[in-house]
């Protein structure tokens, strides 16, 4: 049994900065990650880190933007806090040694991105989010804060009171990689969920194998419900043949994308005749897909994005990686020639339910980074905003774990008197199909009920172990992982309809059903991967149902979130977020109001057009 103050599961530019807050508040604290730090996922990020840091743009403007952007389905409290705060916390990067690129006369850049009203994303090269993760890794290495990696997260240890709300989470169990040990590791004042996204529920990604949405079904099997699923960000330009990713910098340097006649589409047809490539991510992707719709795309499955007027001097010195993914991974000199770009999943936007200081409904179970949802992003997401979220979320969640007094938070989480639920009939059974251990607090798997929670859940979790181990037939995880990516990839992609939500939530049935006959192949103790991708697959199928209910439920088009039955905003029914919880088993969905009022005024929500 391990003990600490305060854990941080997850080492990328959430978990780490998480961790340096615990640290610097006094708290014996520690990173359990399945991932070496700088192997993290934050590492793939390009464009960068959006903070209001010069004369004649301010806070304001950034939370205006980030509302108009979430089409109205943000809370205004935690976007004026990201706004506030994101331009100090930059420069703490700075002061920490964070190479951002610099003009002539040694200032920090900054870029235009997507939906901004001013140029304010600050940069690294397009390697920002891998210079984060280093800056960030020395502070800790620094620090002396101890790292467990190669450790994989299974579970959470809470008790088991009937209403999530009174749960507290005492600890994690883990698995070592390195031994196949099963360990216990006691959190005396806090645990820190920072695991990232879940971008392996779909089949065409920009997001690593190892985004794999562990911490939202850990936390949602606890029962701390999850946010707006349904709001899954397609970045616009993803290389058609692997999803690798194409910078939304490409654009902001002023990067056009074109049809197979040539024309430039954002504005030859309309999709935005005011910022054209430059308009918000879910607007640019929905009108590529429209262009191959039309018979406009090239090889009917992509358009082009066109960098080639830069100038190679600029190329190399604001966008040289970029040069190189193309040449990897599609065989393109972007010098010479037009990159193909499609939409592919990138960002959830929603997550583990959090307020403005990372805590969930559960007592010492927190959410920080792409795996929480506060809410910032609302029903979109504005490139070059999650990076701060990491890092001034991250820094709350650490701060107030290790017991810094951050003020009562307005954000209210759990199921409450300030809820409605959903009176929706749904097509398809959701939930649990037989009793795996990982279902449920409550599922105590035969151990003796004095034990305390901790060691409950490590009793379970080793049993879990055991019996994926001991079974020597039966169906392999790797297929029923690519049926639930591609049911996703089918039916709740850019455009979604009640028919096709449907098919995906029977199919999400099948793999569950289909899941109860798994079987690990590889018999090793040491660095079994397949055991790892078995209980990732798990987790993925419990996420991804949250993602397709709450596509369902959600009868309106808002941000990323389009319904061919109903292709309006609805704000008379619809300025409310989505929940969906756990309980033992069962899903049941309910629903909070957005909070527009911010610290001053009042974000009424306005047409959002570019
Ligand atoms: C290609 C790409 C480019 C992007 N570019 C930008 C950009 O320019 N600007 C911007 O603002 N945003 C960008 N984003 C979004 C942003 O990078 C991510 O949302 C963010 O980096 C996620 O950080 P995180 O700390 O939440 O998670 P991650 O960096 O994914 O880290 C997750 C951590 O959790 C650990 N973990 C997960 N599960 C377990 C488990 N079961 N047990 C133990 N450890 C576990 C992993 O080892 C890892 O250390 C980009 C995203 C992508 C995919």
């Amino acid at each position: 049994m391990y003990e600490h103050d305060v854990l941080v599961v997850g080492a990328g530019g959430a978990g780490l900065r998480a961790a340096i807050a615990a640290h610097e508040a006094g708290a014996d604290t520690a990173i359990v990650s399945k991932l070496h730090p700088v192997r993290s996922h934050t590492g793939a990020a390009e464009g960068g880190i959006n903070a209001a840091l010069q004369e004649g743009d301010d806070w304001e403007l950034h939370a205006y933007d980030t509302m108009k952007g979430s089409d109205y389905l943000a809370d205004a409290p935690a976007v004026e806090t990201l706004a506030q705060d994101a331009p100090e916390d930059t420069m703490r990067l700075e002061h920490w040694g964070m190479p951002f690129s610099r003009e002539e006369d040694g200032r920090v850049s900054q870029r235009p991105f997507g939906g901004l009203s001013y140029p304010r994303t600050t940069y690294a090269g397009a390697e920002t989010g891998h210079h984060l993760l280093h800056t960030m890794y020395e502070q800790v290495v620094k620090r002396g804060i101890q790292v467990y990696d190669e450790w994989y997260v299974m579970n959470l240890a809470t008790t088991d009171e009937a209403d999530p709300n009174d749960r507290q989470c005492e600890g994690i169990v883990a698995y070592d990689v390195q031994s196949g040990n099963v360990e216990g590791f006691k959190a005396n004042q806090g645990v820190i969920l920072a695991t990232g996204g879940p971008g392996q529920a779909f089949d065409h990604t920009t997001n690593a194998v190892s985004c794999t949405g562990d911490g939202h079904a850990m936390a949602y099997r606890a029962g701390a419900p999850l946010e707006d699923m349904e709001f899954i960000q397609f970045h616009p330009t993803s290389l058609p043949s692997t999803g690798v990713l194409i910078s939304e910098g490409v654009r902001g340097e002023g990067g056009i994308l074109y049809n197979n006649e040539g024309e430039r589409f954002m504005f030859e047809y309309g999709y935005a005749n005011n910022s054209g490539e430059l308009a918000s991510r879910d607007v640019v992707a929905r009108a590529e897909l429209d262009e191959v719709a039309e018979g406009r795309g090239v090889e009917d499955e992509y358009v082009h994005l066109d960098m080639r007027h830069l100038g190679e001097d600029r190329i190399l010195d604001r966008l040289e990686n970029i040069l190189h993914l193309a040449e990897d991974f599609e065989g393109v000199d972007g010098l010479v020639e037009p990159m193909p770009v499609k939409p592919g999943q990138h960002y959830a936007m929603g997550g583990i339910e959090v307020d403005e200081n990372g805590q969930t409904c559960i007592d010492g179970l927190y959410a920080a980074g792409e795996c929480a949802c506060v809410s910032v992003h609302g029903g979109n997401r504005l490139g070059g905003n999650a990076l701060p979220e990491l890092i001034v979320f991250g820094k709350r969640a650490g701060a107030h774990a290790a017991g810094d007094d951050l003020g009562e938070p307005e954000i209210r989480t759990g199921y409450g008197d300030d809820v409605e639920d959903d009176d929706t009939e749904l097509p398809v059974a959701p939930g649990a199909s037989g009793l795996d251990s990982a279902d449920s607090v409550a599922a105590d798997g035969g151990v003796a009920a004095e034990t305390g929670a901790l060691e409950q859940a490590v009793e379970r979790e080793r049993a879990r172990v055991e019996r994926l181990m001991d079974k020597d037939s039966g169906v392999q995880h790797a297929e029923i992982r690519s049926k639930l990516q591609k049911a996703m990839t089918d039916y709740v992609n850019v455009f979604r309809n009640e028919e096709g939500i449907t098919k995906a939530l029977k199919l999400i049935r099948e793999c569950r059903e289909e899941y109860q006959d798994v079987y690990v192949d590889d018999p090793s103790k040491t660095f079994n991967t397949d055991l790892q991708q078995t209980i990732e697959t798990r987790n993925l199928i419990d996420v991804a149902e949250t993602i397709a209910l709450g596509a369902l439920v959600r009868n309106e088009f808002r941000g990323a979130h389009w319904r061919q039955e109903n292709q309006v905003r609805d704000d008379e029914n619809w300025l409310k977020h989505t929940l969906v919880s756990w309980d033992d088993g069962e899903p049941s969905i309910f629903y909070r109001p957005v909070i527009l009022e911010g610290e001053e005024k009042t974000y009424e929500p306005k047409v959002r057009s570019y």
